[in-house]
């Protein structure tokens, strides 16, 4: 059981299904399968109640299996990604329905964006200058495909997108004008509140955004023009979104895998958001114990990303995971309780840049393991 298909275990993989959980190879992306069926079936059931679509974010897991479990499991409507690069991974692997949350400008890319649909696919992206219009124009007839667009509204984050009415209605007249492409509505993710800890202060954000987006709605309709999709919301947000009467879909990233940043968060009664469980972990294995108050793990820098600060050790109050370099982390354990090659499971301080530095996800149930899924996306940045 450690070789199939000549891929080697602890060398090209981590693991293989039907071996023992306890044989995995560390460092290495473990989901804990129950827990990640849980989120997103719970999630499908939130978006359901609400009315409202769930196109999920790929860029997340990118990966095309849990997609098509989403899918399964949680009614979605399609993915949305970050990069074309991304996106014809998920067109590739057979996701039918698939928005580019971005906006793509360089001719190369454009060009790869407008031959995405010949994969089978609708594909959309969004917008945000008119002149991007005729840049994607060009680029649709010259491979005769058709693309959709959504004109992005900075709604608070500061980033992307264009201010609220005017600018949108101007750009979405052109893009309604323009042979290949197709006006289908509004994307307005507000990026810059999702982690706020404080529910008021998400809700207040949220409140401005809907308020924005509800007043441009107005307008396009004064045109004549109608939004099939009024998209964004997160895993901080959803309920707000969901809950406005104005947003009809959802983009939800991390609330399949959740991390140690979004547990910060809190809910109405200021208590932490408890909805959605940890289905992803870092797994670890002890090395080096030569500190009697110290134990030092294989999953440093290059196993995980910290800009939104470190992991934790799940179901362990008794040692902290206190620092990282590039191939250790050190562990607080004051009480020597740690043994070598024990293994931990860590939970990653952002689940987003954690998997784009893995290649597989070790889906384990019952202390077996069941799935080895590529990160099919990995590294697709462009
Ligand atoms: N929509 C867009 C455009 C995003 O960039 C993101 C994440 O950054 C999300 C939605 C929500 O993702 P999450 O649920 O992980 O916060
Ligand atoms: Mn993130």
């Amino acid at each position: 059981m450690t070789k199939v298909n000549d891929l080697e275990v602890g060398y090209d993989v981590p693991a293989l299904p039907g071996m023992n959980e306890a044989d995995i190879q560390t460092p290495c992306l473990v989901i804990d399968l129950d827990a990640l069926e849980r989120n997103i079936t719970k999630m499908g059931q939130f978006a359901k109640e609400m009315g409202v679509r769930h196109r999920v974010h790929g860029k997340m897991h990118k990966s095309v299996d849990i997609a098509f479990l989403q899918e399964k499991l949680g009614d979605s409507c399609g993915v949305c990604c970050q990069k074309v690069s991304e996106a014809e991974v998920f067109a590739r692997g057979g996701i039918k329905d698939v928005l580019v949350s971005n906006q793509v400008r360089e001719p190369a890319k454009i060009d790869r964006l407008a031959r995405l649909p010949k994969l089978g696919a609708r594909i959309l992206v969004c917008v945000d200058d008119l002149e991007n219009v005729a840049e994607l124009a060009a680029a649709v007839n010259k491979h005769d495909t058709q693309i959709e667009c959504l004109v992005e509204i900075d709604c608070g984050a500061g980033r992307c997108g264009v201010s609220e009415g005017q600018p949108v209605v101007d750009i979405a007249k052109a893009i309604s004008a323009t042979p290949g492409l197709t006006f289908s509505g509004i994307q307005a993710y507000q990026g810059a509140m999702q982690h706020m800890e404080n529910y008021q202060e998400r809700k207040e954000k949220i409140d401005i955004a809907v308020g924005m987006v509800a007043r441009t709605i107005d307008m396009l309709k004064a045109e004549g023009l109608e939004c099939d999709i009024v998209g964004g919301g997160g895993t901080g947000s959803y309920y707000f979104e969901g809950n406005s009467g104005v947003f009809n879909e959802l983009q939800c990233g991390s609330y399949a895998f959740m991390d140690a940043d979004y547990q910060r968060i809190h809910d109405e009664k200021g208590e932490r958001i408890s909805e959605f469980e940890n289905s992803l972990f870092i797994l670890t294995s002890v090395m080096s114990h030569t500190k009697a108050d110290k134990a030092i793990c294989d999953a440093g820098l290059k196993a995980q990303s910290v800009d939104s600060g470190l992991p934790y050790i799940f179901g362990r109050d008794d040692v902290e995971y206190i620092k990282c370099s590039d191939e250790h982390g050190v562990i607080s354990d004051v009480n020597g309780a740690l043994k070598i090659n024990e293994k931990l499971k860590l939970v990653p301080g952002h689940c987003d840049p954690t998997c784009n530095v893995h290649d597989y996800y070790v889906g384990v149930r019952n202390g077996k393991v069941e799935t080895l899924w590529p990160v099919s996306a990995r590294g697709k940045a462009y």
